[in-house]
């Protein structure tokens, strides 16, 4: 099978490899999408943990063609999306539901192999059937939304609450597809330029900044005076973490859900300590792969527009090239197999 692997940092190939075998408790599937998500870069870039040799790709769909035991058997044939949480399912954290919190935590994509291949193994545990009403493509977009849906769960948001999102990669666009759709209000996204913030406005955002142009402190304090109820970094750049402190109401919670690259950050302690703020670290999506398919095939979320460039395998330099350029109107590439 064709397979992209990244042999070391730095170094990405189209592989021939053999076709895996899926051992007892898991499954072969048949990729049919494979989105690049930003995290993807990283390893490539060698900025976050990862086992090299390493096939990327952790937002994807496809169908089960092989099952490693019997009781999965009924799995083959399926359209599916699922989880990439390889977990013992034995330890208090999986005992409790918190798969990323278990002993022997390994996540497809960055330990195991994953989706940029023309087939993957993943957990039958983690499988979720896709609907007919679902593309493969929307399909691995579930794995963005569900991130979404899980920090704006574990951030406490509810109906009724204003939000401002920082950043608008598809991670912040997802916060606002997903916030949308829980009925948040008066929702800002703001980012660096104009780029991407018509695409959050046609997507509903209520107000959008473009921080090199305009003080987000200042712009903030006439949208929402008193302070916002719920503040979501989606960039993990020191300067957008330090302002994001500086925008809820008393009492607010910030959510960091971007990846700070293992950088040192400096931040005011009396925002939060003053103001008595909840931060939390929000960076992967707790198992919503569930909800947020249900979402899109009831069609309350509407991220239709994501995938802007559907590209093959073979043109995964062109993929790479474009998730790291971000060029106007691009929100992510898909590598999609007939
Ligand atoms: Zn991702
Ligand atoms: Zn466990």
């Amino acid at each position: 099978m064709k397979a992209i692997v990244i042999r070391k940092p730095g170094q990405m190939i189209l592989e021939d490899k053999k076709r895996p075998e899926p051992p007892a408790g898991f499954v072969r599937v048949r990729v049919k999408a494979a989105a690049i998500c930003a995290t993807d870069l990283e390893v490539l870039d060698g900025n976050i943990a990862a086992s090299y040799p390493i096939t990327p790709g952790h937002e994807w769909s496809g169908v089960v063609d092989a099952a490693g035991s019997e009781e999965d058997c009924a799995w083959v044939g399926k359209r599916v999306i699922g989880s990439n949480d390889v977990v013992c399912l034995k330890c208090d954290a999986c005992r409790r539901g918190e798969w990323r919190y278990c002993s022997d935590f390994e996540e497809i994509g960055f330990k195991r192999d994953g989706a940029y291949a023309e087939y993957m193994i993943v957990p039958s545990y983690g499988l979720c059937e896709l609907p007919d009403n679902v593309s493969f493509v929307h399909g691995a977009l579930c794995e963005p939304l569900g991130v979404a849906l899980g920090t704006l769960e574990k951030a406490g948001a509810k109906f009724g609450d204003t939000l401002a999102i920082i950043g608008a990669g598809s991670i912040g666009l997802c916060m606002l597809a997903a916030a949308g759709a829980m009925g948040m209000r008066n929702i800002v996204v703001a980012a660096t330029t104009e780029k991407r913030l018509g695409i959050a406005r046609q997507m509903g955002a209520s107000h959008t900044i473009a921080t090199e142009k305009y003080d987000l402190v200042e712009e903030m304090r006439k949208i929402h005076p008193g302070g916002t109820d719920v503040v979501i970094d989606a960039t993990g750049i020191e300067s957008c973490i330090q302002q994001s402190l500086k925008l809820p109401k008393k009492g607010g919670v910030v959510a960091l859900a971007g990846y700070g690259r293992g950088k040192m950050m400096h931040i005011c302690v009396d925002d939060i300590h003053l103001n008595n703020l909840r931060v939390i670290g929000a960076g992967n999506n707790w198992n919503q792969h569930k909800k947020a398919v249900a979402l899109m095939a009831e069609g309350l979320v509407n991220i239709e527009n994501f995938a802007t460039n559907r590209i093959r395998l073979e043109k995964f330099e062109t993929g790479m090239a474009l998730a790291r350029k971000r060029p106007e109107g691009f929100v992510k590439a898909v590598f999609v197999h007939e």
